[in-house]
């Protein structure tokens, strides 16, 4: 599936669901999932009330590791609802930046994602940058040119240390939430685009760069994407909500493929 300098990553994206019984018990089976593919890096995204709770349930030495959906750029001040990287950062190994439904739903600029990562390396964790192309602009034959802005605009000028830890999310926006997952086909294709612009960038840091497609992961589709050579894992939204088949995506990330 991947390079061995790739460790295969899942991450699960819970968005604004689960009470705090139900983020709880999806946890602790989904740890008792990566627990037995200790190959794969996994990682939940909960709802921002929950990540302390389930960071502190998990321990120290957790086979699945806590995330931010979202942060602020700023550190701190007058931003009413937002979070700081800096709160966040005691709790969490992963921090999302640019998921389409904050550029799309919350109008987020190529600018403000930038700034976004920006303090995600500031805190020292790891970056999750999603960008992905709509079905207009598709359709309109400028998914290269889209998801290309997208990551020109958020990597320009960063040090290699930065790239060797940054995981990039590829989410065709048409194909998240929607069950039309995008064809393996068209997935490496895309996902060549975006480890040929993190070459250009850094040769040898864009090797160790993460490349992970996102949009209606299922546990039946999952093998196909994973069997991508660019691709180094998923960023699951609806399934990760399901144990069991969250259970069956963690497995597809496997040595074994599940
Ligand atoms: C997502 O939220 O990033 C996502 C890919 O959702 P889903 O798996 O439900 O399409």
């Amino acid at each position: 599936m991947t390079s061995t300098a790739r460790i295969p990553l899942v991450l699960g994206n819970w968005k604004m669901h689960t009470s705090l019984a139900e983020a709880h018990e999806l946890a602790r089976m989904t740890g008792e999932a990566a627990a037995r593919h200790p190959e794969v890096e996994v990682g939940l995204l909960p709802p921002y009330p929950w990540i302390v709770p389930l960071a502190e349930a998990l321990g120290t030495e957790p086979a699945v590791r806590v995330g931010a959906q979202d942060i602020a750029a700023e550190t701190a001040g007058a931003f009413t609802g937002d979070v700081a990287a800096e709160m966040l950062a005691p709790y969490v190994r992963f921090m999302l930046v640019g998921h389409s439904e904050r550029r799309h739903g919350h109008g987020e600029t190529d600018a403000e994602v930038r700034a976004k990562l920006d303090a995600v390396y500031r805190v020292d964790r790891i970056p999750v940058l999603a960008v992905g192309e709509t079905e207009e602009e598709r359709q309109a034959g400028r998914a290269v040119d889209v998801v290309t802005r997208q990551l020109a605009a958020a990597l320009n000028d960063r040090p290699s240390a930065a790239l060797e830890t940054l995981v990039v999310a590829y989410e065709p926006v048409w194909a998240i939430g929607t069950g039309q997952a995008a064809t393996p086909d068209d997935t490496s294709e895309m996902a060549g685009v975006v480890r040929s612009l993190l070459h250009q960038l850094d040769q040898a840091a864009a090797e160790r760069t993460r490349i992970l497609y996102g949009g209606s992961v299922k546990a039946d589709n999952a093998r196909a994407f994973f069997a991508v050579p660019d691709i180094d894992g998923g960023l699951v939204g609806g399934a990760s909500l399901d144990a069991r088949a969250f259970t069956g995506i963690i497995a597809a990330a496997g040595v074994d493929g599940g």
